[in-house]
C-alpha cells in the first residue's frame, strides 16, 4: 500500500543548528501514528516542512502518493492541522468551526465537537453555536480553546489529521477520551499525533522517537519500551514503572 505520508532523508538547518538530520517517516492510510520527543527535538519543524510552511535543505516529501511542493495547496486542503499555537478568531463559534469548510452544517459541526470532547461544554452555552468568541478565545479556558481548535480541524473530515502537542492543555481523562473517539469515530482518517507526553502517543499503531533531530526508535509502545533506551527513559520519567510497562 502506498504511504499517505512519506518523508525521506529530510534535513533542516536553522543556520548552524541541524534541527532535522535525515528524518524519515512512512505512515500508512488509516494509521494512528505518534511522534514523541522532548521540547526542541524538531517535532514542529518536521510538521512545518511537511506542510511546506518552511523551506528545507534536503529530502523528499510525498503526500497521498504525490510530491508535495509549496504550490500544492490542493493536497493541503485534504489535511486538518491543529498547530501548537492554534488560535480562535473573533466571531461566532459556528464561524470558527466553518474555517475549513464554509458551508459545514450544524450537524457536521456537532459531530466534530463530539469527537473533540467539546460537545458537552458547548451544549451548556446559552447561545450554543451563536456564542461570540472573543479574539484569541479569551472568554474560554485553555482546555476549551484546545478542544475547539481540534474540532475545527475535524470539520470537513480531512483524510489526514495532524495534532501538534494539541492535547497539552487537556487533563489526562479528556486526552484519553479524545484518543478513543478518534480511533472509533474516524476509522478511515490517518492521525499524526505529535507530543512530548508518552501517554498521549503510547496507544498509537506506531511511534517515532525523535531526539535532537534524529530518529532513535520506531515501533509500537511495547517494542520500543524493550528496545529503545530514549523511549524507555521518557516513559519512566513521566509514569511509574507499572503504567509504563503495562
Ligand atoms: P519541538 O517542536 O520538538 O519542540 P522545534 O521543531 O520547535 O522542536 O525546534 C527544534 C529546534 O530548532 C530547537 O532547538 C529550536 O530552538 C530550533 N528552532 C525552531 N524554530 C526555529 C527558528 N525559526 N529559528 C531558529 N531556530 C529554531
Ligand atoms: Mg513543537
Amino acid at each position: 500500500m502506498t504511504d499517505i505520508v512519506h518523508v525521506e532523508n529530510l534535513v533542516k538547518r536553522y543556520d548552524d543548528l541541524i534541527a532535522l538530520d535525515h528524518f524519515n517517516l512512512n505512515i500508512a492510510p488509516g494509521e494512528i501514528f505518534g511522534l514523541l520527543g522532548p521540547n526542541g527535538s524538531g517535532k514542529t519543524t518536521s510538521i512545518n516542512c511537511i506542510l511546506q510552511l518552511l523551506a528545507y535543505d534536503k529530502g523528499t516529501i510525498e503526500l497521498f502518493g504525490e510530491p508535495m511542493t509549496p504550490a500544492r495547496y490542493d493536497l493541503k486542503r485534504r489535511i486538518g492541522v491543529v498547530p501548537q499555537q492554534a488560535v480562535l478568531f473573533a466571531g461566532t463559534l459556528r464561524e470558527n468551526m466553518q474555517w475549513r469548510k464554509r458551508d459545514a452544517s450544524d450537524e457536521e459541526i456537532s459531530r466534530a465537537l463530539e469527537i473533540a470532547q467539546a460537545a458537552e461544554f458547548v451544549s451548556k452555552l446559552p447561545e450554543g453555536l451563536d456564542t461570540m468568541i472573543q479574539q484569541g478565545g479569551r472568554n474560554l479556558s485553555g482546555g476549551q480553546r484546545q478542544r475547539l481548535t481540534i474540532a475545527r480541524a475535524l470539520v470537513g473530515t480531512p483524510q489526514i489529521l495532524i495534532l501538534d502537542d494539541s492535547a497539552s492543555a487537556l487533563d489526562f481523562a479528556t486526552d484519553a477520551a479524545l484518543r478513543k473517539a478518534l480511533r472509533q469515530k474516524t476509522r478511515d482518517m490517518t492521525v499524526f499525533m505529535v507530543s512530548q507526553r508518552a501517554g498521549t502517543v503510547r496507544a498509537a499503531d506506531r511511534i517515532v522517537v525523535l531526539d535532537d533531530g534524529r530518529i532513535v526508535g520506531i515501533g509500537p509502545h511495547s517494542e520500543l519500551f524493550e528496545t529503545c533506551a530514549v523511549y524507555r527513559e521518557i516513559c519512566l520519567s513521566q509514569m511509574n514503572e507499572e503504567e509504563a510497562a503495562g
